[in-house]
């Protein structure tokens, strides 16, 4: 008997996989039909918006922050595309504004931010006007198992960290690299499937270490509040002091050995995708809790840049 996946699409195509991936991201559909109630999600008590408003005239290279009060922020930081991407922030606890419709989540902002000044009045304007708002309450995929059958989760879906924690893409494009590596490796779906979740696991635990209280810290509530965080950043852009309160925050999961597959490289990858591994085994490849944005693109090197002309 065939039992492979058999896979219905919405167009009336019916299929047959050996093994189906989702990679659906944090809120994936799939995820909650093919493992009902097994996400216990973990909630940082933080509502976001993302949008893209045109570059002002104080808009620089550097991003800048306005911590308002009553646990909301406003960031605003550059791009590299002439414009800019503004971070509307509120610290509340997670009742349910994940469910919002979009004129509700329009609305939401706007009443959160309607007493701030600096450049909030701004970049409420560019609410109406953006066509890429992404609205979300922060919280992390906590699943007990990423894999049933042949089905298997990765990505965001699988170990969601949020945006927070700044390790999202590293632990998605990694997650990746693995499930294919150790799929390559071995005839026995199940064993390659359990080696993926062994050797994930705990870097993903690690990206997910973020500590509940950052939020908090990042957005007061109350005026003293804010005096406090302001003199304490005073304090902390110290050099040396500096340094060590980085640590405390980004996620540790730098000190990862990424295992070698050159199976893959050599029998399965188009040249993109070998140039890609290699760089990976040979360690080219640095796996970082931040990675910093450069407008110019600089880290590319000249080789990438050719491939993707
Ligand atoms: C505002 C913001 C800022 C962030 N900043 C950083 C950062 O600075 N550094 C960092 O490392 N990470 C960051 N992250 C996290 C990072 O974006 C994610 O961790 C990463 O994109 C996860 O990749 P993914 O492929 O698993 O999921 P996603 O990028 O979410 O991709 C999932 C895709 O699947 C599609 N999809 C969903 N359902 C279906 C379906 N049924 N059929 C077909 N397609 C479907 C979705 O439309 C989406 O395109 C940020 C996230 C946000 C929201």
């Amino acid at each position: 008997m065939d039992d492979r996946v058999e896979v219905f699409f919405r167009g009336g195509v019916r299929e047959h996989y050996d093994l189906v991936a989702v990679a659906e991201g944090v809120g994936s559909a799939t995820r909650e039909r093919l493992f009902p109630g097994e996400n216990d999600p973990r909630w940082l008590d933080v509502t976001m918006g993302y949008l893209t408003i045109p570059k002002g005239n104080w808009d620089g290279d550097l991003c800048r922050i306005f911590t308002a009060g009553k646990g909301r922020s406003i960031w605003l930081r550059p791009d590299n595309k002439g414009t800019t991407r503004a971070i509307l922030t509120v610290q509340k606890q997670a009742d349910g504004d994940e469910t919002l419709s979009r004129a509700q989540e329009i609305a939401f902002l706007r009443e959160r931010f309607a007493d701030v000044d600096w450049e909030a009045p701004r970049v409420l304007r560019g609410l109406e006007a953006a066509d890429d708002l992404y609205f979300d309450v922060l919280r992390q995929v906590k699943m007990r198992a990423w894999s049933k059958g042949r089905v298997v989760l990765t990505g965001d879906a699988a170990w969601c960290a949020t945006p927070i924690a700044g390790i999202g893409t590293t632990l998605a494009i990694v997650g990746a690299y693995i499930l294919a590596g150790e799929l390559s490796q071995s005839t026995d779906l199940q064993k390659a499937l359990k080696r993926y979740e062994r050797i994930m696991r705990p870097y993903v635990e690690k990206g997910q270490n973020v500590p509940k209280f950052a939020p908090k810290l990042l957005q007061p509530q109350t005026t003293l509040g804010v005096a406090l965080q302001r003199a304490v950043l005073r304090v902390v852009d110290t050099p040396g002091v500096k340094q060590f309160a980085t640590k405390q925050f980004i996620s540790g999961a730098d000190e990862f050995g990424l295992p070698a597959y050159d199976k893959i490289a050599s029998q399965r990858g188009s040249p993109r995708m070998l140039h890609d591994l290699r760089e990976i085994n040979h360690g080219n490849f640095r796996i970082s809790g931040v990675s910093p944005i450069n407008p110019k693109g600089e880290n590319i090197n000249e080789e990438d840049r050719n491939s993707l002309r």
